[in-house]
C-alpha cells in the first residue's frame, strides 16, 4: 500500500505541476511607491474588490461576467511574509475603522480567480485558473538601483553636492567636515555618522524630496543596526589608508550593493510582470514645485529601473523578460470633488510623459491615472461667501470630527505647473491646493461588495484585464 500511496501521490504531485506550470498563467503584480504613497490601503482594497466583486465593473471579464471565482492560497515563496490581508482589512472595515499599518519590508500574497474565457475561445474551453502574486515593495528600495553603477567616491561626491544647500542636511554635512576619514575606524563614529545621515533622509523626505537612497536607511528591516547600512557620504580625498574610516565606509557600502540591493533585484525586482507605481501626488502639489519638480526626478528613476538594457548586472539578470505594463496611479483622489479629478490625471500624464522623456524610456506600455483605493469621503456642496462650492464631507483624521473640505482648486494647466516646478518657483502660478487627512469611513458593506474606491476597477483594467 506504501508503495501505491507513494504513486499515487507522485502522479499528484506531477499533475499539480503541470497544470500550475502550463494551465494556469500567473501574472506577478508588482505594487510599489515611496512611503505613505498608499501601498498598503491599495492591496488590501484591490484584494477585496476582487473576492467582492459589485464595484468593480470597470474590470471587462468581471463586467462580462466571466469571473466565476476568487479565493486566496498559500503563496508560492514559502520564505516571504505574508502580506496580512486580514489585519489590513480588518483595520479598514471594522466597526472602529483606522488606517493599517503602512509597508516596511517585502510581502507578497496569492490571489486566485476562475476565469470564463472570453473573446473566440469562450465556446471552446472551460474555465480556467489564473493566479496573481501580488508582491509589495517599498519604492525607496527600488531606487537604489542607480547605486549599482556608482563606487563609493562617485555616490560621496553626487549626494554631498546635491544636499549641500538644503536645510535638513546641515548637521550632517557639519559631522562629515569635522570627521577626520583617514583616521582609523572607530565604530562609534562610523555609526555617528550613520545615524546623522539617516536623519537627515528621514526629514528630508518630510519635506518633499524623492532622493533618499539608500533605501534601506529609512527601511532598514531586520538589517537595522548592521554594518551593511551602518555607512554615510565623506567628502573625498585621495585614496584612504588601509583600515580607515573612509576605507571601512567604502567597503561597507560595496557590502550594501552586493549583499543587500542585488538580491532585492535578484529574488524580487525580475520576477515582475506587471507594476503599478504608487505616487502621493497631492501631497507634493500641497508640498509646492520643489516637490513636484523632486517626483518628477523620482519617477524617472523608477522608470529607468525599468528601462530593458538599463544596467549590466539587471539585463543579465532579467534574461529579455520584461515587465509589460506600468501604471502611475495617483493616489488618494477622494481628497478632491471628482470635478478636480481630471485636472490630477491631466498632471500625472503631464509628469509621466515627463519622466519617460528624461528615463528616456522604450518598452513596456504605461498609462497614467488618479485613484483612491478606498474612500474615504463623500461629495458635497457648501456655501462660502455667497459662493456654492463643490467639496468633500469627511471624519478628520486628527480631530475625529466630520467636516467639510474644500482643498482649492488644483493648478489647471500641467505644461505650466512642470514650467514652474523645473524653474523653481516659490508658489503655484494659479491656484492653491490645501492637503487634509481624513479617517476612514464606518462601513456597511452589503454582502458580494467590496470597500468603495475610485477607479481601482480601470487601475485593474489595465494591470491585469488581459490576462483574464
Ligand atoms: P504605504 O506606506 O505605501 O504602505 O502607505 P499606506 O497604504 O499605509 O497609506 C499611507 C496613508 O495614506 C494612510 O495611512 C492613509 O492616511 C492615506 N491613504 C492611503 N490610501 C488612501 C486612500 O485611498 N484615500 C485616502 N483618503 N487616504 C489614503
Amino acid at each position: 500500500a506504501g508503495l501505491a500511496d507513494g504513486l499515487t501521490r507522485g502522479i499528484e504531485e506531477f499533475g499539480d505541476r503541470v497544470s500550475g506550470a502550463f494551465f494556469e498563467p500567473v501574472v506577478r503584480l508588482g505594487v510599489t511607491g515611496l512611503a505613505r504613497a498608499g501601498k498598503t490601503v491599495f492591496i488590501t482594497s484591490l484584494i477585496a474588490n476582487l473576492l467582492d466583486r459589485a464595484r468593480m465593473p470597470g474590470l471587462l471579464a468581471e463586467g462580462e461576467g466571466r469571473i466565476l471565482a476568487a479565493y486566496l492560497q498559500p503563496q508560492p515563496d514559502v520564505t516571504l511574509p505574508r502580506f496580512d490581508y486580514e489585519t489590513h482589512l480588518a483595520a479598514l472595515t471594522g466597526p472602529a475603522p483606522h488606517w493599517p499599518e503602512s509597508t516596511r519590508a517585502v510581502s507578497e500574497l496569492r490571489l486566485s480567480l476562475r476565469v470564463r474565457p472570453g473573446g473566440f475561445l469562450s465556446g471552446m474551453t472551460g474555465p480556467r485558473v489564473v493566479h496573481l502574486d501580488i508582491v509589495d515593495y517599498p519604492g525607496e528600495w527600488l531606487l537604489d538601483l542607480a547605486l549599482l553603477d556608482k563606487s563609493y567616491n562617485q555616490w560621496c561626491e553626487e549626494v554631498l553636492a546635491r544636499i549641500q544647500a538644503r536645510p535638513q542636511a546641515a548637521a550632517y554635512l557639519e559631522a562629515a567636515r569635522a570627521t577626520d576619514a583617514a583616521a582609523p575606524l572607530e565604530e562609534a563614529v562610523a555609526q555617528r555618522l550613520a545615524q546623522g545621515f539617516t536623519t537627515y533622509l528621514n526629514a528630508a523626505r518630510d519635506a518633499g524630496f524623492y532622493d533618499c537612497t539608500p533605501g534601506r536607511f529609512l527601511l532598514p528591516g531586520d538589517l537595522a543596526g548592521s554594518p551593511v547600512v551602518t555607512f554615510a557620504p565623506l567628502p573625498a580625498d585621495g585614496a584612504p589608508p588601509r583600515k580607515s574610516l573612509r576605507a571601512e565606509m567604502a567597503r561597507r557600502y560595496e557590502a550594501y550593493k552586493r549583499e543587500v540591493v542585488r538580491p532585492f533585484f535578484r529574488d524580487h525586482f525580475a520576477r515582475i510582470d506587471r507594476q503599478v507605481v504608487l505616487v502621493d501626488a497631492l501631497d507634493a502639489i500641497h508640498k509646492g514645485p520643489r516637490a513636484v519638480e523632486d517626483m518628477r526626478g523620482a519617477m524617472a528613476d523608477i522608470l529607468g529601473a525599468f528601462r530593458p538594457g538599463r544596467n549590466a548586472f539587471l539585463t543579465q539578470l532579467l534574461m529579455g523578460r520584461r515587465v509589460e505594463k506600468i501604471l502611475f496611479a495617483a493616489t488618494k483622489a477622494d481628497h478632491l470633488h471628482h470635478t478636480q479629478h481630471v485636472r490630477l490625471t491631466a498632471i500625472m500624464e503631464a509628469l509621466l510623459r515627463a519622466a519617460r522623456d528624461r528615463a528616456d524610456f522604450a518598452g513596456a506600455e504605461t498609462r497614467a491615472m488618479a485613484i483612491a483605493a478606498l474612500r474615504a469621503t463623500v461629495e458635497d456642496r457648501m456655501n462660502h461667501q455667497g459662493r456654492d462650492l463643490d467639496c468633500v464631507r469627511g471624519r478628520l483624521l486628527d480631530t475625529g470630527r466630520q467636516a467639510a473640505f474644500h482643498p482649492g482648486a488644483l493648478p489647471e494647466d500641467p505644461a505650466r505647473l512642470l514650467a514652474a516646478a523645473r524653474g523653481g518657483a516659490e508658489a503655484w502660478p494659479d491656484g492653491e491646493y490645501r492637503a487634509m487627512r481624513f479617517a476612514p469611513s464606518v462601513l456597511n458593506l452589503r454582502p458580494g461588495e467590496g470597500p468603495p474606491h475610485i477607479r481601482l476597477d480601470r487601475a485593474a483594467q489595465f494591470l491585469i484585464g488581459d490576462r483574464l
